[in-house]
């Protein structure tokens, strides 16, 4: 069957969603920590398996020879992610998957937050296990989920110059996942995912504006000062470290990704980010 860990997460969801449109419901598990957050896949017809990258032994027993696992980062910066991510890898490793697909980071991230990223590729290279590296660059929605602030400022506040993004939606990155799950000729492969245009801030603020009729500038400011309104907004010190970081690394282009892999993958075009703010306004 197909595997999904992290599927009561965002992109989780949309990977099911996605999957039960190329193969019945009960060739996908879903892997969640809580079976009731999940009551709505049950219902339509996905197995669920319940364990935690916290507990390695919750995965003993739940891969299959065979299976087909796709295994989402997870989100606990402060719980060792590369460990919980092993003990993913060695249970698939130990049941003789047939694939294990990763959501890693771009290879041309410097940031930080891109060092769990490649410590777990590594462990993954090294299992035996036939990997798939999905690359996944930015989320359109890391910005447009976070449209508030910029709003009622009128300005996009970031530090990270002239530099530019290829993001795209998450459901674009569940498609590519989704391909690789449900096609052939996939394994040890590593694919740079991410949108299909490269945007500015400062296009970013132009589109805000023309789609609401506001003014709305982009203000770019130094790293420095970046992490101290995230710090001023309530984000703990380490994260706000770890996103100034990130807009530093944007500057420096380390978030273009131009290999055209996602729409490749996805066998379409990805989502325009002037798609994902019109949706996010309509909200
Ligand atoms: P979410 O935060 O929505 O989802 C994270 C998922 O990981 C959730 O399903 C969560 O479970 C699961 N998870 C976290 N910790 C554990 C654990 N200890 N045991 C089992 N499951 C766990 O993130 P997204 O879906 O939006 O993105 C997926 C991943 O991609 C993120 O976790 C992060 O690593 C990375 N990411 C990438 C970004 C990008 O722009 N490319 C931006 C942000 C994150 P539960 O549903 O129970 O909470």
């Amino acid at each position: 069957g197909i595997v999904v860990t992290g599927a009561t997460g965002h992109l989780g969801r949309h990977v099911v969603q996605q999957l039960l449109e190329k193969v019945p419901a009960d060739r996908v598990t879903a892997v969640v920590r809580d079976r009731d957050k999940a009551a709505d896949l049950a219902a339509r017809g996905v197995r669920l398996a319940v364990a935690d990258y916290n507990s390695p032994e919750t995965f003993d027993g739940l891969f299959s020879a065979g299976d087909r696992v796709l295994l989402i980062s997870g989100n606990e910066f402060d719980k060792g992610r590369v460990q919980q991510h092993k003990g993913v890898i060695d249970a698939a490793a130990k049941a003789g998957v047939a694939l294990l697909a990763y959501t890693s980071a771009p290879s041309s991230l410097t940031a930080a937050l891109a060092d769990d990223h490649r410590a777990t590729e590594e462990v993954l290279v090294a299992s035996g296990v036939p990997y798939v590296l999905l690359r996944n660059g930015w989320y359109h929605e890391n910005y447009t989920e976070n449209l508030s602030p910029v709003l009622e400022h009128g300005a996009v506040v970031q530090a990270a110059g002239e530099g530019r993004i290829s993001s795209a939606s998450r459901a674009d990155y569940a498609a590519a996942a989704v391909a690789v799950l449900t096609g052939e000729g996939h394994e040890n492969t590593a694919y740079e995912l991410g949108g299909d245009v490269a945007w500015s801030f400062a296009e970013y603020a132009a589109e805000l504006s023309r789609q609401t009729g506001r003014e709305i500038a982009y203000r770019p400011v130094s790293v420095e000062e970046y992490s101290g309104i995230l710090r001023g907004a309530g984000l703990p010190e380490p994260l706000a470290a770890v996103l100034a970081g990130v807009d530093a690394a944007i500057e420096k282009g380390e978030l273009v990704v131009s290999t055209g892999d996602l729409a490749r993958l996805a066998g379409r075009p990805a989502t325009p980010l002037a798609e994902a703010i019109a949706a996010a306004l309509k909200d």
